[in-house]
């Protein structure tokens, strides 16, 4: 058994493989994207439901029997 690997390495976030210092904490710029990704996502998954307009001022003709 030969571990070229450093335990104390620390691992991309996103894919556990051997961080980069280049690309750090992650291990390549993919991995950094993609938790880079993930925040926006996060960010911007704010449910925006405008579509409830009850104001009551509908001008919806209803017929009446
Ligand atoms: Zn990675």
């Amino acid at each position: 058994m030969t571990e070229s690997q450093k335990p104390d390495a620390p691992a991309c976030p996103i894919c556990g493989k051997p961080m980069v210092e280049r690309y750090r904490p992650f291990c390549s710029k993919r991995c950094a994207d993609v938790d880079l990704n993930r925040w926006l996502t996060g960010a911007y998954a704010i449910p925006a439901s405008e579509e409830d307009d009850e104001d009551g001022e509908g001008t919806e003709p209803k017929e009446r029997g």
